[in-house]
């Protein structure tokens, strides 16, 4: 097809965001269930619910534009995808998968945050103010899930510190106070 305008540039861009976020939809329950963390788990399946949000908005831009709701194949976001469900197949630690996860999960908030800024910046561009404001409303929510995920891989990072100092002496659950209780050997697997 021929790109003649920025309009019709916006449109094509819609599809392969309708395309990535409907991928999405089915990879993050696979995602969710393979995380050992409690906290993790819930974060990804928000973003599912999220998600369904975003897709039916999506649906709103295209009605805006006069335009019927069409997916393209995204096939950046069908190789994230693929990276993540690589990843899940190989046999890790519990801590280490959810780590692999959490980076994989945001390099796909990455790539939504690159598009719907893109895309948003188009709108607006072709005076296409409401549509703007809609894909302004995800990018938004694409970010605070990005920080979200920011939030727990520094958290893990910190406990993988922990469990390198020394909590290997059956004590329980460390309360969070630093014990330096000599060396150990390293880290064992954690239970769930
Ligand atoms: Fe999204
Ligand atoms: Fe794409
Ligand atoms: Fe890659
Ligand atoms: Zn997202």
């Amino acid at each position: 097809m021929k790109i003649d305008s920025l309009k019709t540039l916006l449109e094509e861009e819609l599809k392969d965001i309708y395309s990535a976020e409907k991928q999405l939809l089915k990879a993050l329950p696979k995602m969710a269930k393979n995380v050992a963390s409690e906290e993790l788990k819930a974060a990804l399946e928000e973003h599912i619910e999220v998600t369904q949000g975003q897709v039916e908005r999506l649906e709103e831009v295209f009605e805006l534009l006069g335009k019927p709701a069409k997916a393209k194949t995204c096939k950046a976001m069908q190789g994230l995808v693929e990276e993540a469900s690589e990843i899940m197949e190989e046999d890790a630690e519990d801590a280490v998968l959810d780590a692999a996860i959490i980076g994989a999960a945001q390099k796909v908030e990455h790539y939504e945050i690159a598009s719907y800024g893109t895309a948003r910046t188009w709108a607006r561009l072709c005076g296409e103010e409401e549509a703007a404001d809609l894909l302004q409303e995800t990018l938004d929510e694409e970010g605070e899930a990005d920080k979200r995920l920011t939030y727990l891989a520094e958290r893990f990072v910190n406990q993988e510190a922990e469990a390198e100092n020394g909590s290997s002496n059956g004590s329980g659950k460390s309360s969070g106070s630093k014990k330096s209780s000599g060396k150990s050997g390293g880290s064992k697997a954690r239970g769930r």
